[in-house]
């Protein structure tokens, strides 16, 4: 293990919200940097990142911590693992011995030898398209259009039409058969024994993931052989459902942009970046996946999809519906005119032409009703009303009311339909998760499931805004006058490090031992809720604990419950109710009102 000093001065070496930037799209709100959190699915960001505490938390999943936690979490890493990468990261060496064997040494073991046997084969690979039995293979990429440059960024490579080509080299390097087969890049033979390449033959396109190592390959024929496009197996390094052609080159251009281009094919991706469409990027044979928006979403939460206007095309994208309603992420989608692919158009009318389609791109709801409403013309009735359905299917499942009402409009007004018979139409409300409102099912909030003390709850938070608040009440109140065992340690704590006298500072709060603390001081050291008058609440919430004032307790209890209900925050407003019960006076105002979803 390392030492203290060693990690401090690695924590403070590396900014957190630089860290976290380089994986999720983040925007200041108030003190926090917030966005879509990489560790749970949601729509509406509640991942926030803290400069000044250089913390992050998400309210949604409870998830949070300091930079080495993020690192752990984001990369699958344990902590003296987290270290290593900061440490590195920050140019700060550390001490030789402080290797640690992690049960995951084994595996880390393997995919390090699978990375160098696919690098070797590229290696390979590139040579052969350089060498001379790659004439073809150049004059075809020529022909095509890719430049000398993208042979060089994109690392193209060829193999020659023989069954031993890469078998043979790998062999002579040392590489074993198993590993070779591992790889993806050799075969078993269905009779008899041993192996042969697979790619024979082909134009090779290096498959990097998102650091840029290669971890598999595609390969394309110069003639009409099929199959056309062949890739590399599924591998412990490459799955096609997690990973996009060239994302490693194109992150930080998504980001600067704020959305990706998203292409089907390796020489559309290619010509996307050789004229100057630095975001694009590609999938492999496969529509997209949930696993490819968690990828982008780390760097943009826009999606521009350069779509195929054949009716199958059409399909595959209307497909996509479902997924990209619960991404949360914003989708347009552009179509090419005359039957281009991106290639071709690119080739024929250059970037200026291109990038005119991307900013009229239409939101993907538009597209949907253009394909489902608009096309053709509607002679009978049935047809109508087949048409109707189709499009309260889609709007049901979108997650905005303003959206929702907007598209039944368009809807009618398209259909020549009454809004309000098509209004009576729609399913009774789907989207509305049972769960409080103002948060679907995915992101209820963490800390408000139990049933914490109002007033217990306001004097944490102050405490952990404000040092000086903290000092204070250390001398008014101890952690015994807190109820609840969670604020009790929490209070414990904040004292022990006052008393400490060293400087007051969150991650300093945050020990391995105790998970459900650190999440309640991420929690509330995150939270954002401004007290009008700080002292007074101090001074209310203290009679409160200290029970001196029964009267000023319910008082505080029953205008809080009005709040929650004035905004319609049915969790809270069933925890302050419960709250209300145990302090054994049985509400008289609020028993008529029944709680939604209870
Ligand atoms: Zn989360």
């Amino acid at each position: 293990m390392f030492s203290d000093d060693i990690i401090s001065r690695v924590r403070d070496s590396v900014d957190i919200v630089d860290l976290i930037s380089g994986y999720v799209s983040l925007k200041k709100a108030g003190k926090n940097h917030t966005g879509l959190c990489p560790f749970h699915s949601e729509k509406t960001p509640s991942f926030s990142v803290n400069p000044d505490k250089q913390i992050f938390h998400c309210f949604g999943c409870g998830a949070g911590g300091d930079v080495f936690k993020f690192i752990e979490l984001q990369e699958g890493l344990n902590f003296p693992e987290a270290v290593r990468v900061l440490a590195s990261r920050a140019g700060i060496p550390l001490p030789a011995n402080s290797r640690s064997r992690s049960p995951d040494k084994k595996s880390e073991d393997e995919r390090k030898d699978l990375i160098a046997i696919v690098a070797d084969a590229a290696e390979y690979f590139r040579n052969e398209l350089k060498g001379p039995a790659g004439s073809t293979a150049r004059a075809y990429l020529k022909k095509r259009g890719v430049t000398d440059a993208m042979v060089q960024d994109f690392a193209l490579g060829y193999v020659k039409p023989e069954w031993d080509g890469i078998l043979r080299h790998l062999k002579q390097k040392g590489y074993a058969f198993n590993q070779m087969e591992k790889a993806g890049l050799i075969v078993k033979r269905n009779e008899g024994e041993g192996y042969y390449d697979r790619f024979r033959g082909r134009i090779i396109f290096p498959i990097r993931d998102i650091s840029g190592n290669v971890i598999a390959f595609g390969g394309r024929v110069m003639d009409d052989s099929l199959p056309k496009y062949l890739n590399s197996s599924e591998t412990p390094l490459y799955s096609k459902s997690n990973t996009l052609y060239c994302l490693d080159m194109a992150k930080e251009h998504g980001r600067k942009q704020g959305y990706f281009v998203i292409v089907e094919g390796y020489l559309d991706a290619i010509a996307c970046h050789q004229y100057g469409v630095r975001n694009a990027v590609a999938t492999l044979g496969t529509a997209l996946t949930e696993g490819h928006l968690r990828l982008m979403r780390r760097f943009a939460d826009k999606l521009v999809l350069i779509f195929d206007p054949d009716p199958a095309g059409v399909k595959a994208s209307l497909r996509g519906f479902d997924l990209f309603m619960t991404s949360g992420m914003k989708v347009n989608v552009v179509s090419l005119p005359d039957g281009d692919d991106p290639d071709t158009f690119l080739q024929k009318h250059g970037h200026d032409a291109f990038a005119a389609h991307l900013r009229n791109s239409v939101k993907f709801m538009d597209f949907v009703l253009e394909q489902v409403v608009k096309r053709g013309s509607y002679t009978s009735i049935d047809d109508k009303v087949h048409r109707a359905e189709e499009m309260l299917g889609f709007i049901t499942k979108i997650p905005s009311g303003i959206e929702r009402d907007h598209y039944l409009k368009k809807t009618a007004e398209a259909l020549d339909l009454d809004e309000t018979v098509l209004r009576r139409e729609i399913p009774s409300r789907p989207w509305r998760s049972a769960s409080a409102p103002g948060g679907g099912r995915e992101s209820a909030p963490v800390l408000v499931r139990g049933h914490r003390p109002k007033a217990e709850e306001i004097l944490i938070h102050l405490m952990l805004k404000d040092e000086g608040i903290a000092r204070s009440l250390k001398q008014q109140i101890r952690p015994q006058d807190f109820t609840d065992p969670l604020f009790q340690r929490a209070a414990q704590r904040i004292f022990e490090a006052l008393n400490a006298g060293e400087n007051f500072d969150t991650r300093a709060l945050l020990r391995n031992d105790d998970e459900d603390l650190n999440n309640l001081i991420l929690h509330y050291s995150v939270l954002e809720t401004d007290y009008d008058d700080p002292q007074k609440h101090c001074r209310d919430c203290v009679d409160v604990i200290k029970q001196k004032d029964p009267e000023k307790k319910m008082k505080h209890l029953l205008k809080a419950i009005d709040e929650a209900a004035a905004n319609e925050d049915w969790v809270e407003y069933r925890r302050l109710l419960a709250e209300q019960n145990m302090l054994g006076k049985r509400p008289d105002r609020k028993l008529g009102k029944r709680v939604p979803g209870a």
